[in-house]
């Protein structure tokens, strides 16, 4: 097989290669980080093979070299690990198998289209093309390779422009993988040494691997985290969580150093990001903790020390109680890591309690970033769920610019949902048996929303959701500190008696006729709703939706409804308010039989506005259709026709006018 065999790339990966090259190469460094982080990943596996068998050890100490040639203007990453087989160099240097990577470049290839802006490459690494930025250094790159299994290697060859050849390489060829970069002629920097040792330095210090240049070893290799916490300087934190990030150049936001002795013997960094790369729309986060045994990784991307609701977190945990050759099979059935986890998890949440109490600030941004994330936990971690809902936070007619006006409270600056539960029950009078919630799109609309008014009269808090998520997350909790979490909509609404007392005004009656309208209103509402009904809840708008299934809102049943088959969503009850302006002119209009057709539409308009302000779709042809007739009907009743102006004997001007209906005014 010494012929050359030609390949194309995948198409995403030739998207992406047209992106690396018409980059302004802002982030030319991480390309070599990339490398020197696959040749460690390289090493690492070999390690892990050498120790789960005789077969594949040599006295050859694992390491990485750079070696920059100036006159060629090439430079080359040599590892001595595992090596590819023809196979894998098709397979893993020509497709990509992972959707998020996808995605990825997909979200890359928008963003330059789109605003012409410069894509942010530095976060390739976490998405599993690394490789390809070599691209932005070379134009041209040449892998010999010869795995760890094989006797004879393999060249690989592309000037990245969609196609990549295959040779089979005739001698020897060394374990490994040398990746040789014939430079750019404007990358020629990438082999001055002292260029090369400041990127290896700010990128690449934790590699686990000595990284070599000639004599010289350019990196620390330093495990942290078994150092005493006092004497971990915060730069080695930066640098470290920079280089656990895939050389990120953020700083991570909080950091939590652990030692325990028992009853697991265990050392452990973990590093919260300062953003949520899941809100910007990259999917699910993937990668997981490196679990280490006595210092050697074990395992690059662990997902059984952390719960999914803690997914977000970067970082190691090393445990002497774990043996080296442990497998990725067997690590799965290890009892050790259920352990772990439990305490990890705790220790991550008693964390967070006193950051909210410590640093209020950093905690909001937290929680800004990942409640999202956090607050699923609530559903999946019943063990911790009291102290997950603890650390929550929304937003709340007392905290929320529109509404605490109103009721009194000074408005807080922060736009970032600040309002514990706690906090909440520390408020609330004495009494008072539920958590009242409203769910709704933003707080803004929230704010506007016709069934807060009897909270605001008795000054109620009310709590703010504004993603389905919270409203699941608490309906799952159902109850916290003893009391019942309610939805603002539900019927079975229970108002604490010393806000009903203080409200004990001489009772309203209804307005004549006012049974009458009701009874329009069902007729033009049926089937939509369940019943038509006086409300006592309102003071000024004039209707309001009453779900009569407490456990879950409206809003929530309609999303479930349209994902779960066969959910029957419950129909609603709207409540009419007898005390509004436009309620009490209905009745009145009802005297005459002529108008009854005008009260239905108003009840069928009433309903469609109900829907918009709950977040929810009314009938739009329909509504549509009738917001213009009543804006016709409103039209013609204004436009008047001056037909006289006169003085009156006390000198006032007096206009006789006309509607084109024909009455005069
Ligand atoms: P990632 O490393 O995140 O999977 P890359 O695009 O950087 O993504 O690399 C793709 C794959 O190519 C790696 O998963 C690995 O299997 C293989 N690979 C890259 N560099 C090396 C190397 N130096 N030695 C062995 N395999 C490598």
């Amino acid at each position: 097989m010494s012929d050359k065999q030609e390949f194309t790339f995948q198409t995403e990966i030739k998207q992406l290669l047209h992106i690396l090259s018409h980059s302004l190469y802002q982030n030319k460094e991480i390309a070599l980080r990339e490398l020197i982080s696959n040749a460690s990943d390289s090493l690492n596996k070999l390690r892990h093979i050498q120790l789960a068998g005789e077969q594949y050890r040599d006295e050859s100490p694992l390491q990485i070299s750079l070696e920059p040639d100036k006159e060629g203007s090439i430079l080359t990453i040599r590892d001595n690990g595992i090596g590819l087989s023809h196979e894998e160099l098709v397979q893993n240097l020509g497709t990509i198998a992972h959707s998020g990577s996808k995605e990825f470049i997909r979200n890359l290839a928008a963003t330059q289209e789109s605003s012409g802006d410069k894509p942010d490459l530095a976060l390739i690494g976490q998405f599993g093309v690394g490789f390809y930025s070599a691209f932005m250094l070379a134009e041209k790159v040449v892998v010999v390779t010869r795995s760890y299994k094989e006797t004879s290697g393999w060249r690989w060859e592309s000037d990245g422009s969609g196609q990549f050849t295959i040779t089979a390489v005739e001698g020897d060829v060394p374990r490994g993988a040398q990746i040789i970069l014939h430079l750019k002629p404007e990358m020629e920097e990438f082999t001055e040494p002292t260029r090369l040792e400041y990127v290896v330095h700010k990128y690449s210090t934790f590699v686990p691997h000595p990284i070599h240049m000639g004599e010289k070893i350019l990196n620390e290799q330093k495990p942290i985290w078994v150092e005493p916490k006092n004497q971990v300087t915060t730069e080695q934190h930066e640098g470290f969580y920079q280089w656990l990030a895939h050389g990120t150049e953020q700083k991570p936001l909080w950091y939590l150093h652990l030692t325990s002795d028992s009853p697991i013997q265990f050392h452990a960094i973990l590093y919260c990001p300062p953003s949520n790369f899941e809100l910007m729309g990259f999917g699910a986060i993937q990668h997981g903790i490196n679990l280490c045994a006595k210092r050697i990784l074990v395992q690059d991307d662990s997902r059984d020390l952390l719960p999914e609701y803690l997914r977000f977190l970067f970082g190691v945990v090393d445990s002497a109680d774990l043996p080296l050759n442990v497998s990725r099979e067997t690590l799965q059935d290890h009892k050790l890591l259920p352990k772990l986890k439990r305490v990890l998890t705790k220790k991550v949440l008693d964390y967070l309690a006193s950051l909210s109490d410590e640093q209020p600030e950093t905690y909001a941004t937290f929680i800004q970033q990942f409640g999202a994330i956090l607050r699923t936990g609530i559903a999946s971690d019943f063990e911790n769920r009291d102290k997950i809902a603890k650390l929550l936070r929304y937003h709340s007619t007392f905290s929320c610019v529109e509404t605490s006006l109103l009721v009194g409270v000074p408005q807080t600056k922060s736009t970032k949902p600040t309002v514990s539960l706690d906090d909440y029950l520390k408020r609330a009078p004495e009494g008072q048996a539920q958590i009242y919630y409203l769910s709704g799109q933003t707080s803004t609309s929230m704010a506007r929303h016709p069934h807060l008014e009897a909270f605001t009269k008795r000054h109620l808090e009310v709590l703010f959701l504004d993603d389905p998520i919270d409203e699941y997350a608490l309906t799952q909790l159902r109850m916290y500190s003893g009391k019942e979490l309610m939805s603002i909509d539900a019927a079975d609404i229970k108002f604490p008696e010393s806000s009903e007392a203080a409200e004990s005004e001489t009772p309203k009656v209804a307005p004549k006729h006012f049974t009458r309208v009701l009874e329009l209103f069902r007729g033009a509402l049926d089937p939509h709703v369940a019943d038509v009904k006086e409300s006592s809840r309102l003071t000024d708008s004039p209707c309001c939706l009453v779900n009569p299934r407490s456990q879950m809102s409206s809003r929530l049943q309609q999303i479930v409804g349209q994902t779960v088959q066969d959910f029957e969503q419950t129909k609603r009850v709207m409540e009419i308010n007898p005390q509004a302006a436009l309620i009490s002119r209905l009745c009145e209009l009802t005297v005459n039989s002529d108008n009854d057709e005008f009260i239905r539409e108003c009840g069928r308009q009433l309903y469609a506005n109900t829907l918009i302000l709950d977040g929810m779709l009314p009938d739009f042809d329909d509504a549509a259709a009738r917001s213009l007739r009543f804006m016709v009907e409103l039209a013609d009743s204004k436009s008047v026709i001056v037909v006289w102006v006169g003085t009156t004997s006390d000198r006032r001007i007096c206009l006789l006018c006309q509607t084109r209906s024909g009455a005069f005014h």
